[in-house]
């Protein structure tokens, strides 16, 4: 997709994830693939004033190009897409629900088969590390793996994914799992989980799972 289009893209999506009820204010971030690097939302501007001309380019050489700062997590976004040089879009959210388990530093486990969307059989919870910073990005990175999604400790919830358009709904598909979880803990603080074998068959079944 071309440039103009991405920045059209990036801010109609940063908008839908406040809207939704995926995040508040200024927190959160989102990013997108483009030729020379990648388009970012700036940094601590409600998206809501924001326009297409707001998002900064962060080029492959770590320079940048706009007339606002990126957002203060471009180091993060930056290393998700050079260890996971399918991905194509990144989105950082400081969803409630997520962010509740994140606060208590608890893994969503395989309580559901859905949890396979994040490509594995959990999604894990990273340890805390300050906003911004190259540790938070480097634990990020090694709690993630080879995964799609992961909460991030006392801080909310990130996504990558290959196309564009899947970011926004696997975003909301983690923090619907989570919300279930937290709500299941309520009546059984020691739900019954899927086992790995169970978990392994629905990665398979999901690799075929297309329209
Ligand atoms: P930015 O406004 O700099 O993107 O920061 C928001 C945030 O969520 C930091 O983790
Ligand atoms: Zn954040």
């Amino acid at each position: 997709m071309k440039t103009q289009k991405m920045r059209k893209f990036l801010l109609h999506t940063a908008r839908e994830m406040n809207a939704c009820g995926l995040n508040q204010g200024t927190a959160g971030n989102i990013s997108v693939w483009v030729e020379n690097g990648f388009l970012i939302t700036p940094s601590a501007l409600p998206y809501v004033e924001c326009t297409e001309e707001d998002m900064v380019l962060v080029k492959a050489d770590g320079t940048f190009e706009g007339i606002r700062k990126p957002s203060s997590e471009w180091r993060l976004h930056r290393d998700l897409y050079l260890n996971h040089p399918q991905s194509r879009a990144v989105l950082h959210a400081h969803s409630p629900w997520c962010t509740t388990l994140a606060c208590l530093e608890r893994d969503i486990p395989a309580f559901h088969y859905m949890v396979a969307m994040a490509g594995g059989d959990h999604i894990p919870c990273t340890a805390y590390r300050p906003f911004g910073s190259q540790e938070l990005s480097d634990s990020i990175v090694k709690t993630m793996g080879p995964l799609r999604a992961c909460l991030m400790g006392h801080h909310g919830m990130i996504c990558h994914t290959v196309s564009p358009d899947a970011l926004l709904p696997l975003a909301i598909e983690v923090e619907s799992l989570a919300r279930i979880y937290v709500q299941m803990l309520q009546i059984n603080p020691e739900p019954p989980l899927l086992s790995p074998e169970d978990m392994r068959e629905v990665l398979e079944r999901f690799a075929t799972y297309k329209p």
